[in-house]
């Protein structure tokens, strides 16, 4: 026979194993709403609920994207970053309520603290659209959302968007890090991948001994271009202006002798 201590106890027992069992249920509950919310969205950000959407006449001094144009492309979606799923890019720039709170715990009365607080994000309110995860290369942290982002290009000093469909391209379908991000505008980024070939080009071509007449050329091409550019010093003119000198005379009739004599001559060297 069991003594009304013992039964008491064991009544007890089973309802704190009860309640446990309400607690986990409730906490499952909640992580698949929440996993829920965050691959429908998630819920909107407070903060950007006043902000009104992107206007095209704002942006005509923009650099033009040649698939999505100057101006931000507005989805009407703000996933809450103080929502525990989503998760934005460091380009964002955006501090979230909970990471600030974090800083203000340890550097309250510091330089870092403020820097944060009162940091401008680059994102564009309203324009944030869904991250395929499992697509993203491999991070520490992953995005669950991209933004379009407003940058000021490093080489030509204009504004241009870096939107949410093109990481979404970069990180998603051509494997790029988190890491990366665009410092340029469009146009010189197409330039640098250009400046990149012609070098590449000419280190190759370097190796080569001897040289036809076309390989020459090329080689004196992609000397000039990186002169041009600002890549290689100004004395590299003279290094083509030797090459061009050393061809044989039936090559100097050449159409493309004549160009790169005259881009020569435009640079101040001996056409
Ligand atoms: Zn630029």
């Amino acid at each position: 026979m069991k003594s009304g201590k013992q039964r008491q106890q064991e009544l007890k027992a089973k309802r704190a194993g009860q309640r446990n069992n309400d607690a986990a249920e409730q906490s499952e509950a909640s992580r698949i709403r929440a996993q829920r919310e965050a691959a429908e969205g998630g819920c909107m950000n407070p903060e950007f609920i006043a902000i009104p959407r992107p206007v095209e006449e704002d942006y005509a001094d923009y650099v033009e994207h040649p698939r999505f144009g100057k101006a931000p492309r507005y989805t009407g979606f703000d996933p809450n970053p103080n929502f525990p799923w989503v998760s934005l890019h460091w380009n964002t720039g955006y501090t979230s309520g909970k990471a600030l709170r974090r800083l203000r715990h340890f550097f309250e009365f510091s330089w870092i603290y403020s820097s944060f607080k009162d940091r401008k994000p680059d994102l564009v309110p309203g324009t944030a659209i869904c991250a395929d995860l499992s697509r993203q290369a491999q991070a520490t942290c992953h995005v669950t959302h991209y933004y379009d982002i407003d940058h000021l290009c490093v080489d030509c000093g204009k504004r241009f968007i870096f939107f949410a469909e093109e990481q979404k391209h970069w990180y998603e379908e051509l494997g790029f890090g988190l890491e990366s991000q665009a410092v340029r505008c469009p146009p010189c980024r197409k330039r640098q991948q250009l400046l990149g070939r012609a070098r590449r080009r000419y280190e190759e071509l370097f190796h080569i001994s001897p040289r036809s007449v076309e390989e020459t050329l090329e080689m004196a091409n992609c000397c000039l271009t990186l002169v041009e550019a600002g890549t290689f010093p100004h004395t590299q003119k003279e290094h083509v202006r030797v090459m061009l000198k050393r061809l044989p005379d039936e090559a100097k009739s050449l159409e493309a002798f004549l160009e790169l004599s005259e881009r020569l001559g435009r640079l101040g060297g001996v056409g």
